[in-house]
């Protein structure tokens, strides 16, 4: 996403759009990004500067760190923002700081949702044994004798 700086003027310009997921660079063995970012960007240049923020939205393709499966990863970036400061360069490349921004944003290590099977836990869980014992309805006819 590239501005040209002499073209802006002083009323914000919207910046939306639809960036390819390469501009990501993400081909790790855990986390692939196949979905295209969308922009919600405003850039607004003043005297001193030129300031382009909002939100960025796409999703990501990680491995759940505990089970390997591969789960849809959202990512809203709700408070990009980046300023440069004048004289500006005549072209102004925001996707440097986009990828950064969205990379940023990525969870140390993935695991499956709330409410999505995680074979992980499911292996973890010990099989549910009664607190009584077997015979629950013994213990109560102990108390009526
Ligand atoms: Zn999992």
């Amino acid at each position: 996403m590239i501005l040209h700086t002499p073209d802006l003027g002083a009323d914000p310009l919207p910046l939306e759009g639809v960036l390819p997921a390469e501009i990501l660079e993400l081909e790790e063995e855990f986390a692939q990004a196949e979905a295209p970012i969308v922009t919600r960007l405003v850039a607004q240049r003043t005297e001193e500067e030129l300031l382009v923020s909002g939100t960025l939205q796409t999703t990501v393709r990680l491995q759940c760190g505990r089970c390997c499966a591969w789960i849809d990863w959202p990512i809203h970036v709700n408070g990009f923002l980046v300023r440069f400061q004048e004289p500006l360069d005549e072209w102004i490349d925001l996707t440097p700081a986009i990828r950064e921004d969205i990379l940023l944003a990525l969870p140390i290590v993935a695991t499956c949702p709330p409410g999505q099977v995680c074979e992980w836990e499911e292996r973890q869980a010990p099989p549910a044994e009664p607190v009584h014992g077997q015979d629950v309805w013994k213990a109560l006819d102990q108390l009526k004798e």
